[in-house]
């Protein structure tokens, strides 16, 4: 049996990502690159700060950056400290209210198995972002810390786009929680945010 890659499937979540959201493909840094930049331009109008609508409409301005054309790095412990529960090595029930934070909080709890439904509304939350790149791997770390594993979600849509899956995952040897597995739960704690309905469907 073909052992899935979860880095072919992170790519193909961040295609995926891009048709939700309808940015062009972002430009691409390393990880070591975005860690080194302080600012970077907004990618949905590549540091212009308006966009030209279709059509003859008058150009507006920017709905990924506000206008500003730019994004600043994240402050990782910011992030950390709005995405973390009461006790000790858990995350919050509720979803934070920063676009990052709410981001890194949702793909933790996806690539965990708390709630393998697929991110839209958090894709939709960091649009034209260039870190985002960056904050995926801040929640694949989370994932690990958290939940032991940062494959559920992938092992789960894996399966579902009818790839083949390596036994270890199956009989017991790799340990994922049940909803990495097809006709598991979706949401392990029955924790899903309201404005997150939609993903249920
Ligand atoms: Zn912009």
């Amino acid at each position: 049996m073909r052992k899935i890659e979860t880095s072919m499937i992170a790519a193909w979540l961040a295609r995926l990502a891009h048709s939700f959201t309808g940015c062009r493909p972002m430009a691409t840094y390393t990880l070591d690159q975005l860690k080194e930049s302080p600012v970077l331009p907004c990618s949905t109008c590549n540091g212009e700060g308006t966009r030209q609508p279709y059509g003859d409409l008058p150009r507006r301005t920017c709905y990924s950056c506000d206008g500003t054309g730019s994004f600043q790095l994240p402050d990782l412990q910011t992030i950390l400290k709005q995405i973390k529960g009461r006790k000790k090595g858990t995350l919050r029930s509720k979803r934070p209210k920063d676009s990052r934070a709410y981001y890194v909080w949702r793909l933790a709890r996806f690539h965990g198995g708390a709630d393998v439904t697929m991110p839209v509304t958090a894709f939709s939350y960091v649009s034209g972002d260039p870190y985002v790149p960056y904050l995926d791997a801040v929640s694949e770390a989370v994932a690990n810390t958290v939940y032991g594993t940062d494959a559920a979600g992938a092992i789960r849509w894996a399966h579902a786009m009818g790839h083949e899956v390596s036994d270890a995952y199956l009989d017991g040897s790799q340990v994922v929680p049940p909803s990495a597995m097809p006709g598991g739960p979706v949401v392990m704690d029955g924790n899903k945010p309201y404005m997150e309905a939609a993903e249920l469907i």
